[in-house]
């Protein structure tokens, strides 16, 4: 009987014991999974100080991967501003809120908007591209006619020296 007890005893410690190393391991992984999440943002935070800065550039793969954010960095900035056309909306300098192309001065801060010089000159462009295209044909024949009257005052101008 006092054997059977002790039995049970012992296995009764190695259960909480067992147990606690469990427990303890589970709080171990906990603590290291909130490490590991720490050193990815300093990775992160090195990383992005590297490229911004333009760091160690001499390292091939560095360069590399500068090279590569640039492109991806390039892409997102040519998103935004395909969105904000399509979604007819200027960024606000003051405060980066979208702000409708027809407002003037910004909704949440106030600050004037200045229509940014690259976004209507790109339009204008577009449509004096389009129209030059599309009238190129009749603006030759314009300047066929057009060319006689050159002619008359070539002419003008020799008989006046004459
Ligand atoms: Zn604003």
């Amino acid at each position: 009987m006092a054997n059977w007890r002790e039995k049970l005893n012992q296995v009764t410690q190695s259960t909480i014991s067992k147990s606690k190393e469990v427990a303890e391991v589970a709080k171990l992984n906990v603590e290291n999974g909130s490490l590991n999440q720490s050193m990815k943002g300093i990775y992160t935070e090195v990383g992005k100080y590297v490229l911004e800065n333009g760091l160690l550039s001499e390292d091939e793969s560095v360069a590399a991967w500068a090279s590569k954010a640039a492109d991806i960095k390039a892409d997102i900035e040519s998103n935004a501003e395909r969105i904000k056309a399509l979604k007819n909306v200027n960024t606000c300098p003051g405060c980066g809120a979208e702000v409708p192309k027809t407002s003037k001065f910004c909704d949440k801060c106030g600050t004037p908007i200045v229509v940014t010089s690259t976004e209507p000159l790109k339009e204008d462009e577009e449509v004096i591209d389009a129209e030059f295209s599309e009238a190129s044909g009749e603006e030759k024949a314009a300047e066929e006619k057009a060319e006689p009257e050159n002619g008359e005052a070539k002419q003008e101008e020799a008989s006046g020296e004459d």
